[in-house]
């Protein structure tokens, strides 16, 4: 149980877990005993593991509670602009680690276990992550919120609290089978549950009109209950709140057949109500149109704008006069932005509020409105773009139906006004989609109702105004803006990578952590040998551990020496896992022509989630475990190459494997992925990267120079022209014998001997429907691996890329990311305060 004494003061010797005091480590050994005792109601005798997790975390979050609560105050008192982060995804992870290095106290916590013989390792590993989301959007309103109060932001990330967070991954025989995340069984220990805050959400019903205007009536009601989660600053004592609503049916839900006399009956019906935050969709960058979506959507929204409301109504700006609040201010008291069109149901939601609620015109509450929104978009595709059929909003939300086509009655004038007799542009740009089913497209919505949309990496708001919203640039450019992602470095280098924190703060002290542009000096140590040493040693060590773990959970013995070359993120065509995998499958064809031709070792990790329902997703990760089989079990093979398909790939392994790789694969079609974040976490830990010139590879390319960086592949323009020119697979299978033999492989049941046809739908869309033109970027993808393994030989250079890599990384910080929204979206200054501490006088 106990920790090596030897692994005990490596922990204590690095300095960034902050400093170790005597008296706080006894308090903090007193506190861990009170909860033991009076929060578990366990001695030493009869406690588990668990339990001394929980007792750590409720200690921990003791730490919290009086800056939480002075923080709420000061803005109180202070009344800043709030600014309102909206969210169906918050991909968190773990919070006790991250807690604690925020705070400052995790090297005082870990000698308090020491000193009671408990291993804090351990204890860390039995948290459940919070996996409120999918992918890159859910975990970039993670690092926002850590960015945010380490700024100095008066913010709230507002969102769904899911019963089940992103299902668990298990491998059965190759293939994905999803498994019920039930993340909240043990308790969250982190939340407090705000019942007194409670709020009604409305559904169904239908609109009628009163002298006083329109009113929606003879709805089904479910409350929203709110669960507030501490978001700590970093080192300012700052602590902001993310909100999230759970459904709790009403007490007179289904009273009627209460009344009938069905009590039994009518206390189990209480659940469908409860069913709207039970679990979280499990879609990556896909629209799926149901009705229990759109239930949440509204949910959140609705309960959420209450309360911003609610909380502008309390301050002083919106003190009313003669029972009427003056909302002109509101615009400059409140920020809500969008993250995706998910929350766009905002937009008629604050108007139906203004008009039918606080009776303002229509004029009126459409400026307020637009000035308070702003949209985020996140994706290009087309199958990811929401677009609910009118039907199902007219019966769940009339009203809302109602307003959005006066909207668009309003938007289409403007239109017609600038652009008189162009029908077809109409057509284009109408919030009503016609052809087919009638849809309301939530973009159109969600720009129109705002007052700025911004892409999330610049290659992505270029095509946004060139291609995707062409026509909204047009009529408003001044509207459009970029925001490149980032990634918080607390939890991305500090958390996952202590022993590389630490060889950084030995050259250039701790203010990186803040100011991460500052990794920038590092590159006069470049081709410093001693630097390089150790570089070359952490990132080994990193290696070593991952091996460790690897072969512990997959029996398979890795060759820590050879390139670690990872690729982990969702599953899905267009980031071209299948790519990867044409690469292996070459790897092997050559090794297995010439046994003895010179090999640079690698282990290729893969790992990701496939949402249940795409099984061309699932059928790729069956292909990765299959060839992973013939490669893993061929002697002729030996400790060459190695293919590990990852399990479960979430927050939590993330902070394990990225630190480990040599390799970053970024391959996705050039075009189509927005952003990405997963690359900038590898750039930030010294991993090279391969990729296309897509998302914010574009930018860490500029930042780190082209002679850092494995570029390869089609531009987004060859893209386009090869689209228009027509893409025909078979030009390239007939031309690239190596691709052919792959491909024939695949077709032929080679990986699949006991069912050879497993995989022939894979190889049919990459001959005939394959929309990301894997062929066409599988020769250059070859040769740029090949000079991958060659420079990988030369220790010296490769060290120096990786340095360089971590030293350009500054751009992609999560805190320079909302620092850039803060002030050309939300117009306000991050102010970068200070809070006083606890035990310090409130006025400093
Ligand atoms: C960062 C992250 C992602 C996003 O990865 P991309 O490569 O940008 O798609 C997805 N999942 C997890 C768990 C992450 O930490």
């Amino acid at each position: 149980m106990s920790m090596s004494d030897v692994d005990h003061e490596k922990r204590k010797q690095i300095s960034v877990r902050g400093i170790v005091d005597v008296e706080n480590v006894s308090n903090f050994k007193k506190t861990f005993n009170r909860h033991l005792h009076y929060t578990l109601v366990k001695d030493r005798n009869v406690a588990t593991t668990r339990d001394y997790y929980f007792a750590l975390a409720h200690s921990v979050k003791d730490n919290l509670v009086s800056r939480w609560i002075r923080t709420q105050q000061h803005y109180y008192e202070k009344d800043p602009k709030r600014i309102y982060y909206l969210s169906l995804e918050y991909y968190m992870g773990r919070s006790l680690q991250n807690t604690m290095i925020n705070l400052g106290i995790q090297g005082a916590c870990d000698e308090a276990m020491y000193q009671m013989g408990l291993n804090i390792e351990e204890l860390e590993e039995l948290e459940d992550d919070a996996g409120l989301g999918n992918g890159g959007l859910g975990r970039l309103a993670a690092c926002f919120l850590d960015s945010m109060a380490t700024i100095g932001l008066a913010a709230y990330g507002y969102g769904i609290r899911y019963d089940y967070g992103i299902f668990a991954q298990k491998i059965k025989n190759g293939e994905q089978v999803e498994e019920p995340d039930d993340w909240l069984r043990y308790g969250n220990p982190w939340e407090k549950a705000r019942p007194e805050f409670m709020l009604p959400v409305n559904f169904y019903g239908h609109v009628i009109d009163t002298p006083e205007g329109k009113k929606w009536v003879n709805t089904q009601v479910v409350f929203a209950m709110p669960y507030d989660n501490p978001i700590p600053g970093y080192n300012n004592n700052i602590v902001n709140t993310l909100r999230l609503w759970s459904a709790k049916s009403p007490i007179e839900f289904n009273l009627k057949i209460f009344n009938d006399g069905d009590y039994i009956q009518a206390v189990i019906d209480r659940t469908l109500a409860e069913n709207i935050s039970r679990v979280l969709y499990p879609n990556d960058n896909f629209f799926e149109g149901k009705e229990l979506r759109l239930k949440q959507e509204y949910f959140m929204v609705a309960a959420t704008l209450q309360d911003i409301i609610r909380r502008y109504k309390s301050s002083k700006f919106g003190s009313r006069d003669h029972h009427r609040t003056d909302f002109d201010s509101f615009p400059d008291k409140v920020a809500i932005q969008l993250n995706d069109t998910h929350p766009s149901l905002a937009i008629p939601e604050l108007m139906r509020i203004f008009l039918d609620v606080e009776g303002l015109p229509w004029e009126k509450a459409w400026d307020i409105t637009t000035r308070t929104c702003a949209y985020t978009n996140h994706t290009v595709l087309p199958e990811a773009l929401e677009r609910w059929p009118t039907s199902m909003l007219e019966s769940i939300l009339p009203r809302h139906l109602q307003i959005i086509y006066h909207i668009n009655f309003l938007h289409l004038q403007e239109v017609s006004a600038k652009y008189p007799g162009d029908l077809d542009r109409l057509r284009r740009m109408s919030l009503v989609e016609e052809d087919g089913e009638k849809r309301i497209n939530m973009a159109h919505l969600s720009i129109v109702g705002s007052h700025a949309i911004n892409g999330v990496a610049w290659i992505h708001s270029e095509i946004l105004k060139k291609s995707v919203f062409r026509d909204f640039y047009e009529m408003t450019p001044d509207k459009f803006q970029n925001k490149t992602n980032g990634i918080t470095p607390r939890r991305w280098l500090l958390l996952c990578n202590p022993n590389l924190s630490d060889i950084i703060e030995e050259k250039i002290g701790s203010d990186w952590t803040v100011h991460l542009e500052q990794l920038q000096q590092l590159k006069q140590w470049a081709k410093d040998p001693s630097f390089q040493r150790d570089i070359i040693k952490v990132k080994q060590e990193n290696k070593l551990r991952l091996a460790q773990l690897l072969q512990k959970d997959y029996g398979i013995k890795i060759n820590s020496a050879s390139i670690f070359d990872i690729q982990v993120k969702r599953i899905h065509e267009y980031k071209r896992q299948l790519l990867n995998c044409l690469h292996i499958i070459t790897l092997y064809n050559r090794i297995k022509r010439d046994p003895s031709a010179p090999f640079v070792p690698r282990t290729i990790m893969i790992g990701g989630k496939a949402a249940p329902g795409y099984h061309l997703a699932k059928k790729i990760i069956k292909l990765i475990c299959s060839v992973g089989n013939v490669v893993n079990n061929d002697p002729i093979v030996g400790d060459k190459l190695k293919v590990i398909f990852l399990e479960n790939y979430r927050v939590t392994l993330a902070e394990k494997i990225i630190p480990a790789a040599d390799l970053s694969e970024q391959i996705s079609t050039a075009g189509t992925e927005a952003s990405g974040t997963g690359n900038m976490k590898f750039m930030l830990n010294g991993a090279l990267t391969i990729g296309t010139l897509d998302g914010a590879n574009v930018e860490m390319a500029e930042e780190m120079g082209r002679e850092n960086i494995f570029i390869f592949g089609m531009t987004e323009e060859d893209v386009q022209a090869l689209q228009k020119k027509g893409y025909n697979a078979y030009d390239y299978y007939n031309k690239l014998p190596e691709a052919k033999q792959c491909i024939d492989q695949i077709q032929g049941g080679f990986f699949s001997p006991s069912n050879p046809d497993e995989f022939k739908d894979i190889a049919d869309v990459l001959l005939k429907w394959d929309r990301f033109y894997l062929l066409a970027d599988y020769e250059s993808y070859i040769k740029t691996q090949d000079e991958v393994s060659k420079v990988y030989q030369d220790e010296t250079k490769w060290v120096e890329m990786a340095i360089h890599n971590i030293a350009s990384s500054g751009k992609f910080s999560s805190d320079r990311t909302i620092a850039d929204y803060a002030r050309d979206i939300w117009g306000v200054e991050p102010t970068w305060q200070r809070l006083p501490a606890p035990h310090e006088p409130r006025d400093i």
